[in-house]
C-alpha cells in the first residue's frame, strides 16, 4: 500500500534519511523504534507529505504521492496522522473537531458529517464527550479525539507518531486498547512508539532505525529475541 524507495533527505549537513527502502502492505501494522534523532518522525512525516525528499520515490496504492494543493489536502485523508501532542482545535467541541475536516475535505453535510464523528467516538470509547470542549478532556481522551478524527476520513492508512509518549502512564493504556482494536480490524498502520508490548502484540514487522538508515525490518519475536545488528542489541538492553 505504502512504498518507499531509495528516499534521501539532509536538514543542512544532516543526512537524516539515508537510502530509506519501506514497504507497508495492506492491512499491516509496522512498529518504528530507533534512539533519539535516528529520523523516526522525519520518516513519519516524508509519508504524509509534511516533509519533501530529495531524492527517491514514494507511492501510495501504486500512485506518487501529490506535491501540492488539493491532491496534498486529499493524501493526508488517505493517510491520516495522529501526534504526540493531540493537535485538537481548543476553541472547538470535540464533535467539532472530528466532523470539521470530514466537511472540508470529504464534502460531508454536517448532519452525516456529526453521525459518524458520533459513531467513532462511541468506538474510542467516548461517546457523551461529544459535547466538551478538548481542555475538559485527560489527555488519553483527547488522544482518543484525535484518533477518532483522523478515522473520519476513511483513510487508508494511519501514521502513529509516539501517541502516547505524552501521556500520564494511566492512560497509556486506554489509547494503545483503542490502536490494538484498529490493528484487528486490519487498519494499516505505521507506528513510532517506545511501547514495546505494543509492537510485541499488534506489529507485523519491527524496523529499527540510526542515524537515518533502516538497520533492521523484522517480524517482532525475531527482532526482540534475537535482534541481528549491534545497534539494536545495544538500545534493547536500555529500553527493556
Ligand atoms: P525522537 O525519538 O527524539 O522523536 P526521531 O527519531 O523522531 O527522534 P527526528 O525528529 O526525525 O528523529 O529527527 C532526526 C534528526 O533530524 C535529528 O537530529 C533532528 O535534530 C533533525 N531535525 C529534525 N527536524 C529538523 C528540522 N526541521 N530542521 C533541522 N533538523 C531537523
Ligand atoms: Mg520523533
Amino acid at each position: 500500500l505504502i512504498e518507499l524507495r531509495d528516499v534521501n533527505k539532509h536538514y543542512g549537513t544532516l543526512h537524516v534519511l539515508q537510502d530509506i527502502n519501506l514497504t507497508v502492505g495492506r492491512g499491516e501494522v509496522v512498529v518504528i523504534i530507533g534512539p533519539s534523532g535516528s529520523g523516526k518522525s522525519t520518516l513519519c512525516r516524508t509519508i504524509n507529505r509534511l516533509e519533501t525528499i530529495e531524492s527517491g520515490t514514494i507511492t501510495l496504492d501504486g500512485h506518487p504521492l501529490p506535491a501540492e494543493g488539493k491532491e496534498l489536502a486529499g493524501l493526508r485523508a488517505e493517510v491520516g496522522m495522529v501526534f504526540q501532542s493531540f493537535n485538537l482545535f481548543a476553541h472547538k467541541t470535540v464533535l467539532a473537531n472530528v466532523s470539521l475536516a470530514q466537511m472540508k475535505v470529504r464534502k460531508r453535510k454536517r448532519e452525516e458529517a456529526d453521525k459518524r464523528s458520533r459513531e467513532l467516538l462511541d468506538r474510542v470509547g467516548l461517546a457523551g464527550q461529544a459535547d466538551k470542549f478538548p481542555a475538559q478532556l485527560s489527555g488519553g481522551q483527547q488522544q482518543r479525539v484525535a484518533i477518532a478524527r483522523a478515522l473520519a476520513m476513511n483513510p487508508k492508512a494511519l501514521l502513529f507518531d509516539e501517541p502516547t509518549s505524552a501521556l500520564d502512564p494511566e492512560m497509556i493504556n486506554e489509547v494503545l486498547e483503542v490502536m490494538q482494536q484498529l490493528a484487528r480490524d486490519g487498519m494499516t498502520m505505521v507506528v513510532v512508539t517506545h511501547e514495546m508490548g505494543f509492537a510485541r502484540s499488534a506489529a507485523n514487522r519491527v524496523v529499527f532505525m540510526a542515524d537515518g538508515r533502516i538497520i533492521e525490518d523484522r517480524a517482532p519475536e525475531a527482532f526482540f529475541t534475537a535482534p541481528e545488528s549491534d545497534r539494536a542489541r545495544d538500545f534493547l538492553s536500555k529500553i527493556l
